[in-house]
């Protein structure tokens, strides 16, 4: 594609001028009035520049702006182009995951120049999991391993947990029942993003090998197999609820609920899986003529699920770590004896992308921020940021 083909009106031209005028590099916030341009403004004249365009409008004194060719081609609009695709693409998985499920280290992770920790939530990116190994079993290194990617997220199970099978809290996840493959608080308006979570011990029985099943690669052989069931999934809302303590009753906003199956509305992908059939309320939002339709493709969608090309059993032991993208990735555990002891934590999903994003930036930057670097000069960088990077 040769940037000269890319087509854009001149109002939208002018409303992303990123002169020190109109764009404050070091907040990366528009610092002019958009409603101050002429509908019908018309550039004086267009230059093309060997590294961008450069337009000149009519202002009191005239207004140049500059735009990097290969910022116009990332974000045109018209044609659209190869957009929002900042990192590798999604790997789906099945059973088969057992035979190299992804792993680092707890030292790569936590070493000072962060290149482990790229690659950890770049795991987490495409397979939406991954185990840590050699982590201390401790609750300690447990926590400190969590906050390498952001703040832990506090719920009405605490900040970070740390418990045994006691009942504590009102909930299955405290006692020793299996529980079947599922995504944690369905009945928030944001789930948890990621779940990151360590046995640190169990003594006096045997039991509780963890389960884990990739929900997007899931709705995708049901999309193939049962379009009619993945319609129904994806369209649907579900009502849930948290009641097990009596001081907490939470539902949803709206409290009618989300399909299991969320999807983007702009680019249609699928974008999050909320499912936890123990957690749904009273389905009384149906229409009579789809009640049987969605007690039917729940049930293909819960032998999906269950089968055994999907699931992924592991017999996790002290000192691995596993974290799990909550809105994709289901877990579960099978019955166990004994006593275990459990500690992890919730982390928002906003702080994993944050952090994801900031050391991509650093490790594998876009072809507009280091083509910014080498090119325009470093007064487009700025407290280390590009004013072209594709995020703003
Ligand atoms: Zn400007």
């Amino acid at each position: 594609m040769e940037p000269e083909n890319v087509v854009t009106h001149n109002i939208w031209l002018r409303d992303h001028c990123r002169c020190p005028k109109c764009f404050h590099a070091v907040t990366k916030q528009r610092i002019f009035n958009t409603f101050d341009i002429p509908r019908d403004i018309a550039p004086m004249s267009v230059n093309a520049k060997p590294s961008g365009l450069e337009v000149v409008w009519p202002d009191k004194v005239s207004h140049v702006s500059f735009y990097p060719w290969t910022w116009l081609q990332e974000n045109s609009y018209d044609p659209p182009l190869n957009q929002h695709k900042p990192y590798n693409e999604k790997i789906l998985w099945g059973s088969k995951i057992q035979k190299s499920p992804p792993t680092i280290t707890y030292e790569e992770v936590m070493a000072e120049d962060q290149q482990g920790l790229y690659k950890w939530l770049l795991n987490i990116h495409k397979f939406g999991f991954s185990f840590v190994s050699g982590v201390p079993a401790t609750p300690e290194a447990t926590e400190e391993l969590a906050k390498k990617i952001g703040f832990i997220r506090e719920t009405q199970y605490g900040k970070f947990w740390d418990f045994t099978a006691d009942l504590a809290k009102g909930d299955t996840a405290y006692t020793t029942l299996a529980l079947g493959a599922h995504t944690d608080n369905t009945y928030f308006s944001d789930p948890c993003g990621l779940q990151l979570f360590h046995l640190l011990s169990h003594t006096d029985g045997t039991g509780g090998a963890t389960l884990l099943v990739d929900g997007f690669y899931a709705a995708s052989i049901l999309k193939e197999l049962h379009p009619e069931a993945h319609h129904l999934l994806s369209t649907i809302p579900v009502p849930a609820h948290a009641a097990g303590e009596q001081d907490a009753l939470y539902t949803p906003s709206p409290q009618t609920g989300y399909p299991v199956l969320g999807h983007n509305t702009v680019t249609g992908e699928l974008r999050q899986v909320r499912w936890n059939n123990d957690d749904r309320s009273v389905m009384k939002d149906l229409s009579a003529d789809v009640v049987e339709k969605w007690y039917d493709a729940i049930r293909q969608w819960n032998k999906t699920i269950t089968s055994s090309d999907s699931e992924y059993w592991v017999q996790l032991q002290p000192g691995t770590a596993v974290v799990i993208d909550n809105h994709r990735v289901m877990h579960g555990r099978s019955a166990f004896e004994g006593k275990r002891r459990m500690c992890g934590a919730y982390i928002g999903m906003d702080e994993y992308k944050s952090k994801l994003a900031v050391l991509s930036e650093r490790f594998n930057p876009d072809k507009v921020v280091s083509q910014a670097r080498k090119g325009a000069g470093d007064e487009t960088v700025v407290n280390g940021r590009s004013i072209w990077n594709c995020a703003l």
